[in-house]
């Protein structure tokens, strides 16, 4: 169905071989620390007088810089990316793929340099690096066959008019990601754009802009004509909102907080002078997941999945678990099995390099607010594990496992984003799938559950993009479990599918009369 589409392998890294080439990629990062990224605008590397540091939050230690485009960059890069869709639009499919299989390879090469890079900048281990490149690969993949696909356009109905439906690109799109994702969701919105015939102009986060601008420069060399891609790194407050109001911007493509997603939704629709369209917006926003328990589930598998979903990457996925609503008859089992699970996933200083399972969070910024939620959470429950932090050396933080909380209580409805999980009692089925309901997100779920009917009632009443039994609420894959959110998570876009490629794309229907 998908023209042969394979999802890609993670690499091995108890293989002492794949282990000594990360080891050797570190190296390399170490060599290049104190690097200056700069801005690219149609090729042209700019260094600014201004610059924001990016930090190893295992260390703190400054790991580079990255330019921080002005008002007047941001305008240039928007105006030139305009002028460069004129020629890259009517760029062959054909051309474009060839150049989206070129950079597969030479992500394929630099694949252990790209995921030490990760691991220093963002706090990932070895293993959640490289998850995100294959992540990074299967888009790839999947927009090739997606676009070969579309490229037929719509079908329709001949008469005695020769008529054809087709996939036409947009124009220049303003890409923001997050720091969470630091290569693949910065390198999904510039491929999405590229394939489909846009242009882009494209903010990294500003606490992880190292990793964007490596994978930019790999991109740079794929075969992309330059100005199809502009690289404008700066803080958002100062230049997200000029990259969205721009009456040359056609869509904006957004990851990140709710907060900064309805600031760019609002603005979008504003109609600037000297536009003449209605800008699109793509904005996929935090999650406020949660894993149902019911008395018939395996209740260590589900202790061990809630772990896995709430803690790995330091409970920092958008999908992460941040709720177990558990009934009320297997509840005490439940919380001693979690608590277990905890116990063995103690965060280590000194992650990144030495591979430990659960390293620092990103930033003083992520420390300061869930540490503060830990506080709110010792005074709304009991924490039975954890609760304990120190940024001492790094942003650490223990996997923290707070009971008896009520569902009105804010750590049971607000996103921490951090290593925290908040276990409410319930009695009955029906009152945890109203609980899951509760909150203004609709990102992931899972229910642990051994009663079909259960299953079933799930399947139909709890509301979220993805929705998963018997198994954690993380780790999507592409093409298995199309990724994307209801309600304040977003706009549902579900990355690696045709459908989140037509976001950027218009329908052109042309028809002739070819009657005599
Ligand atoms: P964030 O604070 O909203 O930042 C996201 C991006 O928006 C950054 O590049 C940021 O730039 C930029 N930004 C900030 N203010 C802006 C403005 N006024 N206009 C335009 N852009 C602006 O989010 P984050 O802390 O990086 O990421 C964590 C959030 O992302 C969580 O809520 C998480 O759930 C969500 N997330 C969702 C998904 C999903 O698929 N649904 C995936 C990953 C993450 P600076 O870095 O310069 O501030
Ligand atoms: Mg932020």
């Amino acid at each position: 169905m998908y023209n042969g589409f394979v999802n890609a392998i993670d690499v091995d890294f108890t293989i002492p071989e794949n282990a000594a080439k990360i080891k050797a990629a570190f190296e390399q990062v170490d060599k290049e620390k104190g690097l200056v990224c700069p801005v690219v605008i149609g090729g042209e590397k700019i260094i600014t007088e201004k610059k924001i540091a990016s930090l190893d939050p295992a260390t703190k230690e400054v790991l580079g810089y990255t330019c921080s485009a002005s008002a007047e960059m941001v305008d240039k890069a928007i105006v030139l990316a305009n002028d460069v869709f004129k020629t890259w639009s009517k760029t062959s499919l054909d051309e474009r793929i060839r150049c989206m299989r070129k950079l597969a390879t030479l992500l394929d090469e630099n694949r252990y340099y790209l995921d030490a890079w990760n691991c220093v900048e963002s706090g990932k281990n070895w293993a959640e690096a490289d998850g995100e490149l294959c992540e990074l690969l299967d888009f790839i993949n999947s927009y090739v066959a997606h676009m070969k696909e579309l490229d037929k356009g719509l079908p329709v109905i001949q008469t005695a008019e020769h008529n054809v439906c087709k996939w036409i690109p947009v124009g220049v799109g303003a890409t923001v990601s997050p720091w969470n994702f630091p290569v693949g969701l910065f390198a999904n919105m510039l491929i999405a754009a590229a394939i489909t015939g846009n242009t882009s102009v494209s903010k990294p986060a500003s606490n992880t802009p190292i990793c964007a601008y490596k994978f930019f420069e790999l991109m740079e060399k794929c075969g992309v004509p330059a100005g199809v891609i502009n690289f404008v790194p700066g803080s958002g407050s100062e230049i997200g909102d000029l990259l969205v109001d721009h009456p040359l911007t056609r869509f904006i493509n957004f990851t990140g907080s709710k907060e900064v997603g309805c600031r760019i939704y609002e603005r979008a629709a504003k109609v600037n002078p000297g536009q003449i369209w209605l800008k699109r917006v793509v904005a996929e926003m935090g999650g406020k997941n949660a894993i149902i328990v019911d008395s018939s589930a395996n209740i260590k598998k589900a202790a061990n999945g809630v772990a896995m979903s709430a803690f790995t990457f330091q409970g920092q996925k958008c999908s992460a678990c941040s709720r177990a609503l558990v009934m009320a008859d297997v509840y005490e089992e439940f919380v001693e099995a979690l608590v277990a699970e905890a116990a063995a996933l103690k965060a280590d200083q000194g992650c990144g390099r030495d591979n430990h399972m659960i390293g620092p969070v990103s930033s003083k910024e992520a420390y300061d607010k869930i540490t503060s939620y830990i506080e709110i959470g010792r005074g709304e429950g009991t924490i039975v594990h954890g609760g304990t932090y120190s940024d001492e050396i790094g942003y650490f933080i223990d996997p923290t496992v707070i009971r008896d909380i009520k569902r009105t209580d804010r750590i049971a409805n607000e996103e921490i984003f951090g290593p925290v999980v908040a276990v409410i009692k319930v009695d009955s089925f029906d009152e945890a799938l109203d609980i899951a309901n509760q909150t203004e997100y609709g990102l992931t779920g899972s229910v642990y559950s051994e009663t079909r009917e259960n299953v079933i009632k799930a399947k139909e009443t709890f509301n979220v993009g993805n929705l998963y039994f018997n198994r954690k609420c993380t780790a999507a894959v592409v093409l298995q479990h199309p990724f994307g959110g209801f309600n304040m998570s977003g706009t549902d876009a579900k990355t690696g599918t045709p459908y989140y490629l037509t976001n950027f794309m218009n329908l052109k229907a042309i028809s002739e009369d070819i009657a005599e």
